[in-house]
């Protein structure tokens, strides 16, 4: 029996599961790990703590599992996005904590450079929208504020990386400089039609190339690990974390949509091997390159998902705990006309509103703490349909089904409604948690371990089906979702 091992570096916590050949887990360990937050708006990691975490989950899920790491076949990898490490070469030591993918200190950069008319370009080449979530202009301010930065990446002294990257090297033992497409394709450098850093794109936010990992494919033996225990075998899986969930969910085909109700909504779906051209604030990424061939993929996201039910039970407290939500939502038939828009930090695709504000309208006298949980979810399930409805036209292939993982996907309400305003059906698998999941495959597949995507097939099981007849949906609910997003768009702007 060969053994995978998957390791999941997250955005709060570092995960390794260990699972046999047929992808069924037998041993996991989690970690968290500091957040840093030296003032509003700034969020960073210490990338030694993020090392030393993977390092420590590891063994434990080795000890868990009971496999010795000699055991083990094949690596797979998967991180949190865009987060950027700076480090030198020669010792390993990184210049600055991690600038995480949420922190905002280069706002006024990306405006910059939007002024200064470089969106288009940037827009056409990397499928991406200038702003400060993705990598380039992060690194820019590394290299602008750490001491001698700038002359020592000139002279090649320097290595820049997303956390992938940076575990890679360690996990080499500082041997192999490595990123793959999908995180590559993060950093606003990365050119997605030739699969290469771009030099204008490098020249216009002035990053030198010295600076940047080569760049490898999803699923093929990279190098053999040195770097961890008595581990041995190749890292031969990496994927970032949304497009590893989409592999673990095996949406492989074109139209094979995914939606991870986590804290926020991530929505992906596979465009096939052309690449599309998303509209709006849609983006375009690559889903993976396997045997040197891209699969693109359209990308959305919803702010406030599951922190939905979180705000529900914190600062209303009409539930005490979010599992609570469904009994409360279902004891009344509908939502008697209120609309929750869950707009508390600006809204996302397809509208990209950083001003817009959380609105609850058409409260009557007869409105109860169910209403508004009812509203909750229906708020939740009206976002991540307006983002599919914005990708359909984008898609050369229709939307054949969605499958749905994360904490609020186990919310059977929620996905009725979701169904039902789709027009699709969801799959829901048993593992809600497939990030880990999607990187052994990859892992697998790069060591051979199954012949061809289509083998996994068989290891695939959802746990429920939610048809969308199976659930009728009140008459005006779009038509008042549409009137109250549009009262609740540039608020905070009104305000000011
Ligand atoms: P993340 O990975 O973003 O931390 P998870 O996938 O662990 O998120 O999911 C946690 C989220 O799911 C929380 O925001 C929580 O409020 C929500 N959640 C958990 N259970 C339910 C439920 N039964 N119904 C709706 N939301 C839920």
């Amino acid at each position: 029996m060969s053994t995978l091992l998957a390791l999941d570096q997250g955005t709060t916590s570092s995960r390794a599961v260990v699972l046999d050949d047929t992808l069924r887990v037998l041993g996991s360990a989690r970690r968290e790990f500091a957040q840093y937050f030296p003032a509003p708006g700034l969020v960073e990691h210490d990338a030694v703590e993020i090392w030393q975490s993977i390092h420590d989950v590891t063994l434990e899920a080795l000890a868990a599992a009971g496999v010795g790491a000699r055991e083990i076949t094949a690596v797979g990898l998967t991180n949190q996005r865009e987060t950027v490490v700076l480090w030198e070469r020669s010792s390993g030591r990184p210049l600055h904590r991690a600038l995480v993918w949420q922190d905002r200190r280069t706002a006024g950069l990306c405006e910059q450079m939007t002024a200064d008319g470089h969106a288009a370009l940037m827009r056409e080449r990397t499928g991406l929208v200038i702003d400060p979530y993705f990598s380039a202009s992060k690194l820019c301010w590394l290299l602008d504020h750490c001491p001698g930065a700038r002359a020592r990446a000139e002279r090649g002294e320097l290595a820049f990386g997303t956390t992938d990257s940076w575990l890679m090297w360690q996990l080499s033992g500082g041997r192999a400089h490595l990123t793959d497409v999908t995180n590559a394709a993060r950093t606003l450098l990365f050119n997605i039609d030739t699969g290469d850093w771009d030099d204008e794109l490098l020249a216009r936010w002035t990053i030198p190339r010295a600076l940047l990992p080569r760049v490898v494919g999803c699923a093929e033996p990279l190098f053999d690990i040195s770097g961890l225990g008595d581990l041995r075998c190749p890292v031969a899986g990496v994927a970032g974390d949304q497009q590893a969930a989409l592999f673990g969910l095996q949406c492989f085909d074109a139209g094979d949509a995914k939606c991870t109700y986590g804290t926020g909504c991530f929505i992906l779906v596979n465009a096939g091997t052309t690449r599309p051209q998303a509209t709006g604030g849609l983006l375009t990424t690559p889903a993976w390159r396997i045997g040197g061939t891209t699969t693109y993929a359209v990308e959305g996201s919803v702010f406030m998902g599951g922190a939905t039910i979180q705000w529900l039970r914190d600062q209303l407290g009409i539930i005490a705990g979010a599992g609570d939500v469904e009994a409360l939502a279902a004891s009344v038939p509908d939502s008697g006309g209120v609309v929750l828009v869950p707009a508390f930090t600006g809204l996302g695709a397809p509208y990209w509103d950083a001003q817009a504000r959380g609105l609850l309208i058409g409260l009557t006298r007869g409105t109860g703490r169910a209403h508004i949980a009812r509203a909750a979810l229906d708020g939740i399930a009206l976002q991540v349909s307006d983002v599919l409805d914005a990708m359909r036209p984008a898609l050369a292939a229709p939307l054949r089904t969605l499958r749905v993982d994360g904490g609020a996907a186990r919310n059977d309400l929620l996905m009725r409604i979701q169904a039902s305003l789709l027009g699709l059906t969801l799959e829901r698998p048993h593992d809600l948690e497939n990030t880990a999941l999607g990187a052994a495959a990859l892992a697998g597949l790069g060591v051979g371990l199954w012949p061809d995507r289509d083998s996994l097939r068989a290891h695939w099981h959802p746990e429920r089906c939610f048809a969308p007849a199976e659930f009728a949906l009140d008459a005006g609910l779009r038509r008042r979702w549409r009137r109250a997003v549009e009262r609740s768009r540039t608020w905070a702007t009104d305000d000011a």
